[in-house]
């Protein structure tokens, strides 16, 4: 033995604590065995010996075996039954159980210890045979499945051919007789299937059911499901081995599920489904559709009262929303299962700052907590108040958000689909493990069947995707690829709408609108900007967006792309003039032109901002971007050159605008760049045709004198772009210095702005301390940084190597993403720390993609940096993660 016999710990032995080595579901089961909670008893084998086994090729570690076999001697005693036991047989569940929770995404297998021989024993001793060879049956079926890989729908089948021939409705109408019969039935499916009959010894079926365990570690969708959540493919489960105890022995027995609040709004009830009569797996999987917790109340007041008593018991033990799987045999309430529970944004938001007002939490602890991945979700779309809707069904409200696509009726379909740029309403019956690609790839999810605490509830909240689940007036035909709504038929490719939040099925697409900001959601920030140091600000180049930057709390503009403005559609012309422009003069006259418009925009800018700092950008991208394509344009010169000269009298006009293409076209060649993105952009286009930032500085000190006029504080920052030596910064510099002179005149103390840097040339971080005598602010561009860095293009890279490097982990994440802290983050430092040096109050922050990701955050808070800039929808998630960084 390698381990110094540790491969296994009964659930005296462990607690919350040791998640790595005994998974969630192991750690919580001993955690609440010593709190002295309901339990059925067991041990976890470990984590450790999953990766041993994985290790050695799949092979058991040495000294499990006989961990195993004592632990489960100790099991016998304190049940008084033994494993294989004729007369009072323990029987056993064997439960996958990784680090980080992976709802259904591994097997589990109940039951074991079953065989031809203890079945009867466990009928006798219970005096129920229909209850014996129920469980026989239901682990014949999961061992087939898990252990041999037989399709369930092969045992449902046969379940249904058996229902109908006793005339049963449902499993629970079904007899001892029927249910022997069933049991042979599906022994010679295993013998028909795999040649091998279905192990009658116990030891046999133990040591399977580990094996198939540690396997399913690696099945497929497990494998998608870490991929989408990040979590780290060595870790591998634990297993689990846990005396059954039976929700299915009777009307006083059952199983279920709860939360310990509303797991879609947060509303602090207790929310759940159970079904009586029952065993385990029947609530998820949605065999029969289960009934509301409320009802176990009447049913079971008992009960009731202790689960409830249980649930606030765990919550406060935790200091979490807890997710809770019990049984009931015979009127007694056991435990089997606690986790945090998956929530939709809107609850995390709600509960968070409930449990704060509980006095469970502290303002840090429930900031810290807050994921990130929901921010996002939060300023999800949802159906206006006042839309006009076709609603045709209406189901459970499981996930919230609404969705719009094409009607989709299997997974492979649905990735397909979306892989070609198409959005998709997922619709199943149910969905199962084997439908994450599918649900990963819909807009939103739709079933007929299941509560909110099926599969595709959980998933799609767990993913933040709209989802309405166990819509039973819908009737699918998969076979058919279409669904009805009474009348109502909607077939595959059809336009659908789904809103999570009220369980409408709604015909046809819907217009969507950008959800607002909770009650809850605001105090969450209110909490985090008292927490922070690092500011946030916006990237906008229009007032709308900078309005909305400042309700979502921006404090400034950090980005306003110049170019963005000269794209419209009104002023492309304009913009086209002045670059074709043969001399300084006919440019002047197209900027002219331009300048107003400018004016106007850096106004509304200023308006919108009252007082916090716009950063305005100079002018930064290739000239030919703005020009029409090449090809195109020799197309449309060689056909109208053609026309001219087959009809002899083309009229004067029609040679002017040949004469017109013809220049474009010389232009954009002679603009045509092998490396545009290394070209003559940014600050070179200043250098080499000054006037074009003149006319754009003029319009900005313009701008700030309207505004001042009218009462509107102005702190315009004048940005200079690709500086990669202090020489082209100062040339920029004193121009724009001469024009505010020129400009503001008199008025220049009431506006006082700045003139800074991008840094994201290389060169510029390096000789930072030069450019920062020049420069009174650094902003980091670090997507042209990362790309200069890495000497990658973004634009090609993505698509091409980058995703395989991160698929393949050759790189942890996508440097584009994920601020490359030991490439891009060491010139970043350099530069702060020689810029610092020179000029102290230099203003420091980061603009670019980012400035909204919470790794790169926490990067930006580490480093020193006075603020981050961030696309509008993106700053309330900047200003959590900045909280989050500080804590
Ligand atoms: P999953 O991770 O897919 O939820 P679990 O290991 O939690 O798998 O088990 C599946 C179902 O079986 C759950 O409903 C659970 O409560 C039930 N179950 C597991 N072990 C036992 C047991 N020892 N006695 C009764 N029910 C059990
Ligand atoms: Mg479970
Ligand atoms: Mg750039």
């Amino acid at each position: 033995n390698t381990n110094g016999g540790n491969w296994v710990k009964s659930f005296e032995q462990g607690n919350a604590g040791m998640k790595a080595d005994l998974g969630g579901k192991g750690a919580n089961l001993a955690e609440m065995t010593n709190a002295g909670l309901p339990v059925p008893p067991g041990f976890t084998i470990t984590t450790q010996a999953c990766r041993a086994y994985y290790a050695s090729g799949a092979r058991m570690p040495d000294g499990l075996v006989p961990e195993v076999e004592a632990a489960l001697r100790e099991l016998e005693t304190k049940q008084q039954k033994a494993f294989g036991d004729a007369a009072q047989p323990l029987l056993v569940s064997v439960r996958s159980g990784s680090v980080t929770s992976m709802p259904g995404m591994m097997d589990t297998i109940l039951n074991v210890g079953l065989n031809d021989e203890t079945v009867r024993g466990i009928a006798a001793a219970s005096g129920n045979g229909r209850f014996a060879y129920d469980c026989y049956r239901r682990l014949i079926q999961m061992f087939g499945n898990v252990v041999f890989n037989i399709e369930p729908i092969r045992f449902e089948k046969l379940l249904h051919e058996l229902k109908r021939k006793v005339g049963a409705e449902q499993d629970r109408d079904v007899q001892a007789e029927g249910w022997i019969e069933l049991v042979e039935k599906y022994k010679e499916l295993i013998v028909k299937t795999c040649g091998k009959p279905f192990p009658q010894s116990v030891d046999e079926q133990l040591w399977l059911a580990v094996d198939a365990v540690f396997r399913s570690w690696n099945n497929a969708r497990a494998k998608v499901y870490r991929k989408v959540n990040r979590i780290p493919d060595e870790q591998g489960t634990a297993v689990n081995v846990q005396a059954m105890v039976f929700g299915n022995k009777g009307d006083d027995c059952g199983t279920g599920v709860v939360f310990t609040r509303n797991p879609s709004t947060g509303e602090n009830v207790l929310f759940g489904e159970y079904l009586t009569n029952a065993q385990g797996e029947d609530v998820v999987a949605g065999v029969r559709t289960p009934l509301p917790i409320a009802e176990l109340e009447k049913e079971m007041p008992g009960v009731y009262a202790s689960l409830k008593q249980t649930a606030e018991r765990l919550e406060r033990h935790y200091r979490d929303m807890q997710d809770i799987e019990f049984t009931v045999e015979h009127g007694k309430l056991y435990l089997l299962q606690t986790r945090g529970g998956k929530r939709s944004a809107q609850a995390a938001m709600k509960i968070s700052a409930d449990l704060v007002g509980d006095g469970l939490l502290t303002k840090e602890e429930a900031i810290a907590r807050i994921e990130i991945g929901h921010l996002d979700q939060l300023l999800h779309p949802a159906i206006p108040a006042d839309a006009k809707l076709d609603v045709v069904a209406t189901g459970l409200p499981a996930s919230p958000g609404a969705a719009t696509g094409e009607a989709v009726f299997d997974a492979d379909t649905a990735e397909e689909r979306a892989r070609a740029g198409r959005r998709v309403i997922l619709i199943r019956a149910e969905t199962t493990p084997e439908d994450i690609h599918g649900v990963l790839a819909a807009e939103g999810v739709l079933t007929s069947r299941g509560g909110m605490t099926s599969h595709a509830a959980v998933v799609a909240r767990g993913m933040g995707k709209p989802c309405v689940c166990g819509c039973e007036e819908l009737r699918i035909d998969m076979e058919a690829r279409e669904m009805r709504a009474g009348e109502v038929v909607i077939r595959d490719g059809d336009a659908v709408s789904i809103d999570g939040s009220s369980g409408r099925v709604i015909l046809g697409e819907v217009p969507l609108r950008s959800a607002e900001m909770s009650a809850e959601l605001l105090q969450l920030l209110g909490w985090a900007d008292g927490i922070r140091t690092l500011g946030v600000a916006a990237n906008a180049d229009n007032p709308a967006d900078a309005v909305k930057a400042r309700e979502f709390g921006a404090e400034g503009i950090g980005l306003c792309r110049t170019e963005h403005m000269f794209l419209a559609p009104d002023r492309l012309p304009a913009v086209r003039e002045m670059i074709l422009a043969e001399t300084k003069q006919e440019r002047e006259i197209a900027l002219a032109k331009l300048l107003p418009m400018q004016q106007d925009d850096f106004e509304g800018m200023f308006r919108a901002m009252d007082g916090l700092p716009v950063t305005i950008r100079l002018l930064d991208p290739p000239l030919h971007e703005f020009l029409p394509n090449a090809e195109e344009l020799r197309q449309r010169t060689a056909e109208l050159a053609a026309e001219i000269g087959a009809g002899a009298d083309a009229a004067d006009e029609r040679r002017a605008q040949l004469a017109g293409l013809e220049a474009m076209l010389r232009k954009v060649r002679s603009l045509h760049e092998a490396n545009p993105m290394l070209g003559q952009r940014g600050c070179r286009l200043g250098v080499l045709f000054p006037e074009i930032y003149d006319m754009q500085t003029e319009a900005v000190f313009r701008a700030a004198l309207t505004c001042i006029r009218v009462g509107v504080k102005v702190v315009p920052e004048i940005m200079v772009p690709l500086v990669g030596h202090v020489n082209e910064l100062r040339f920029v510099r004193e121009r724009i210095e001469r024009t505010a002179e020129r400009i503001l005149g008199d008025q220049a103390d009431s506006c006082r702005y700045k003139v800074g840097t991008m840094i994201e040339v290389p060169r510029a971080a390096l000789t930072a301390d030069q450019i920062a005598e020049c420069a009174d602010f650094f902003s980091f561009g670090t997507n042209d940084l990362t790309q200069m860095t890495y000497g990658c293009s973004r634009d090609d890279a993505e698509g091409k190597f980058l995703s395989h490097y991160v698929d393949h982990k050759l790189l942890p994440d996508n440097p584009f993403q994920t601020l490359d802290r030991d490439g891009v983050g060491q010139l970043i430092e350099w530069a702060l720390r020689k810029g610092k040096a020179v000029r102290g109050d230099l203003k420091t922050g980061v603009c670019g993609e980012h400035g909204g990701d919470p790794k790169s955050i926490f990067f930006c808070h580490a480093a020193g940096l006075d603020y981050v800039s961030c696309s509008p929808y993106r700053i309330p998630l900047a200003r959590i993660a900045a909280a989050q960084a500080r804590i």
